[in-house]
């Protein structure tokens, strides 16, 4: 059985509209799903009541937040949308990414890159505005060549435009979730660089505010990584959840959709959604 619970659309940095990626997850035969925008449920709001036959799509959304100096991701799944707990979040997070696009702009000025929030906002249009899209305008006005240099040079983690002021705590975030009815999940344990001992500390404190699972996979993975991980949540006795984490189409990326199977015998997030 094919799952998915962390895909990204136009809502924020992916690239796909949300009908045209329910139409692709539906050719590929993904029987549970969830449409996770950064900061924003609009994508799946577009989209939930004209889900194809035979996939069952899940509220979800992924939300920024900050622990102890890190920038990290926390997946809620299964919110009621309609809950005045996730929409008040929403709404901090809204104004969060726009106060700090205008702070990422500012320095990137500074570096001697003028219009750049201008340029930024412009990708963006509608969708909820991060650092992919100053990327993109970065690259389309000749100041990198590509998103890697873009995010190596100034965006990436601890570089200029790296600019974490403005997130809600984790507790916060995992606190919303829950009281909305839904479960919150840590999105892909190793790509913050934390050492094993800060992992361990994240995924205590993400315990203590109400966290319910770990992504053990999440795009590209080694087996290695995944037992890491599969042991991990284990030991904090939290169940898995499995995604893409896909953004777009691209030769090194992630495709949509992941073998359940890689769950095990943990217990898994899917399992108890109702
Ligand atoms: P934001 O949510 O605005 O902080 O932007 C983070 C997003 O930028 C992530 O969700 C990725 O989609 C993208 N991203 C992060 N690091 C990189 C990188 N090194 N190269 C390309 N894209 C990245
Ligand atoms: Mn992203
Ligand atoms: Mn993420
Ligand atoms: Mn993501």
């Amino acid at each position: 059985m094919l799952v998915d619970f962390h895909i990204h659309t136009t809502a924020s940095d992916g690239a796909l509209p949300p009908a045209e990626l329910l139409e692709r997850a539906a050719a590929l035969g993904i029987a549970e799903m969830a449409i996770t925008d950064h900061d924003t449920m609009r994508g799946y709001a577009a989209v939930a009541d004209q889900v194809p036959p035979g996939v069952r799509l899940h509220p979800g959304v992924e939300l920024s937040c900050v622990w102890g100096g890190c920038n990290i991701h926390i997946v809620g799944i299964g919110i009621d949308p309609g809950h005045a707990a996730i929409n008040t979040i929403l709404d901090e997070l809204d104004e969060a990414r726009q106060a700090r696009a205008v702070t990422i702009g500012e320095r990137l000025e500074k570096a001697g890159m003028p219009g750049a929030l201008a340029g930024a906002l412009a990708v963006a249009g509608d969708s909820q505005i991060g650092r992919p899209h100053f990327a993109t305008w970065m690259v389309d006005s000749g100041h990198v060549a590509d998103h890697n240099e873009a995010f190596d040079r100034w965006l990436g983690r601890g570089k200029r435009g790296d600019v974490k002021a403005y997130w809600p705590s984790l507790e916060s975030v995992v606190g919303a979730v829950v009281t909305a009815g839904g479960k919150g999940v840590l999105a892909h344990p190793l790509k913050y660089g934390l050492t094993g001992m800060k992992l361990q500390a994240l995924t205590t404190a993400f315990v203590a505010a109400g966290g319910s699972a770990i992504e053990i996979l999440s795009g590209r993975q080694t087996d290695d990584e995944v037992a890491r991980l599969r042991r991990l949540a284990n030991e904090h006795g939290l169940s898995v959840s499995v995604g893409s984490d896909f953004h777009r189409d691209w030769q090194y990326g992630p495709t949509l959709g992941v073998e359940a199977r890689v769950a095990r015998d943990a217990p898994a997030l899917w399992e108890q959604l109702s």
